[in-house]
């Protein structure tokens, strides 16, 4: 038997169990159907934010940005970048600091863009400034 995961669905925010070994396959959600893992970086507010940190088994990096950062936008595309290279053994998501300040006070967020990476519901990495796209996936690299 192989190990499961716990993977939240970006969709309906249900919690999946996948078997490890069975990430790369596709994977789709049990209640809405829809794919785990679109190669694409999802948009966290509020309570989806503290399920998708706390109940993944796979790490999540979060990139805290503002729609009016011109660096934010500047590494936008590197960090869809990221996603596709990464999915499905890193979950990539991004939090809009504009509508979401109290997750920005909450994780004392003072510039933007700034990452943070979770694992277990813990942060256990955080990089301030905007960053190119093989220097973002180093960083994550670094902190799996
Ligand atoms: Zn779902």
């Amino acid at each position: 038997m192989s190990e499961s995961l716990h993977i939240v669905c970006p969709q309906c925010d249900a919690v999946n169990r996948i078997p490890a070994d069975r990430l790369g396959e596709g994977p789709k959600c049990g209640r809405c159907h829809r794919p785990l893992f679109s190669g694409h970086p999802i948009a966290l507010a509020g309570a989806s934010f503290h399920k998708h940190i706390g109940r993944n088994d796979i790490p999540v990096v979060v990139d805290f940005w503002a729609p009016w950062c011109g660096p934010c936008k500047m590494m936008a595309p590197a960090f869809e970048q990221a996603a596709r290279r990464l999915e499905p053994r890193v979950r990539l998501a991004k939090v809009n600091t504009d509508d979401e300040q109290t997750l920005g006070a909450q994780f004392g967020i003072r510039s933007i863009p700034t990452m943070a990476l979770f694992k277990g519901g813990r942060e256990v990495a955080r990089q301030a400034g905007a960053m190119g796209g093989a220097d973002i996936l180093r960083w994550i690299q670094a902190h799996l």
